[in-house]
């Protein structure tokens, strides 16, 4: 299947699954606008090795998820650099632990800004030309904790359910538009995002890695060993396509078996 011709926009896409993402997508032929932080020369590395290695046209915006006008200005900026926007895949996300009543106030406000009203404000800005094109492909990604909530999580497990949501909203107000919106609900995949509660975890219990590594995947997955953003690209790509163009409004499970249990 080839995405030629497409222009994908994968937030958060300097590292872990959003950069697996950006990846299956450019190998698949589309055009990328990556974003996300990062050191600037390690991020040009990464912008002129796509290109290289697949023959796409490659950006990067540096948009704040958080703020509502950076993400509407950088979907103007990738219409007007690449010529289009027929993908959009929202997946920035950042993760905080705490009980909720030692939960900071300015982690929640963060977290529901870049998790969730984030996701919103990419949909909204990105509607109008899928609309206009009658052709177009929103990822949300949600996680299993989007479907099924762990303790110490409380504004990732809202902000992940939210997205879940609105994915739903959006799939029916655009079902007859040639836009398809779907979620991916990964379990445990091996990202500096998991990386840092691994090493939390480690820290704390006075243990190895490895063996923080096993702890988390056995109480959460039947399967235990981690997803790769690979795949969840490879699942990203999938739902490009002409198969998957009657799949909408559902949250995929790539999880292990999490939420089977
Ligand atoms: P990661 O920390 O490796 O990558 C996060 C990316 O988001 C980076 O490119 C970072 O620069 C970017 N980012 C962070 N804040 C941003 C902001 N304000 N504006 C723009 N970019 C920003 O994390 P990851 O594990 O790859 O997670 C990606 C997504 O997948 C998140 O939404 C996360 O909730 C979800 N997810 C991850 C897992 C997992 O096990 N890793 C499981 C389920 C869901």
């Amino acid at each position: 299947m080839s995405l030629r011709g497409k222009v994908a926009l994968v937030t958060g896409s300097t590292s872990g699954i959003g950069l697996g993402i950006a990846r299956s997508l450019a190998a698949a032929g589309a055009d990328i606008m990556l974003n996300g932080f990062g050191d600037t020369g390690q991020i040009e590395a990464m912008r002129a090795g796509l290109e290289k290695d697949h023959g796409v046209k490659v950006g990067h915006d540096g948009a704040d998820i958080g703020k509502p006008d950076q993400i509407a200005a950088m979907v103007a900026a990738t219409h007007q650099a690449m010529g289009s926007l027929d993908i959009l895949v929202n997946n920035a996300g950042i993760q905080f632990t705490a009980n909720i009543e030692d939960f900071p106030s300015e982690r929640w406000d963060q977290i529901i800004a870049i998790n969730l009203s984030g996701v919103f404000f990419g949909m909204k800005a990105a509607i109008p030309g899928m609309q206009a094109k009658g052709w177009g492909r929103i990822i949300n990604i949600a996680s299993a904790h989007g479907l099924v909530a762990s303790p110490q999580k409380v504004a990732y497990v809202a902000a992940k359910h939210g997205v879940v949501g609105m994915t739903k909203v959006a799939a029916i107000e655009l079902a007859n538009a040639g836009v398809t919106v779907n979620a991916i609900c990964p379990g445990w995949v091996l990202t500096p995002l998991v990386e840092k509660q691994l090493h939390d975890r480690a820290t704390r219990h006075g243990s190895a890695i490895d063996t923080e590594s096993h702890a988390v995947l056995a109480e959460k997955q039947p399967m235990t060993r981690f997803s790769t953003p690979e795949q969840i690209g490879a699942l990203a790509v999938f739902l490009c396509s002409d198969a998957a163009s009657t799949m909408t409004g559902a949250p995929l499970s790539i999880d292990g078996g999490w939420v089977a249990q």
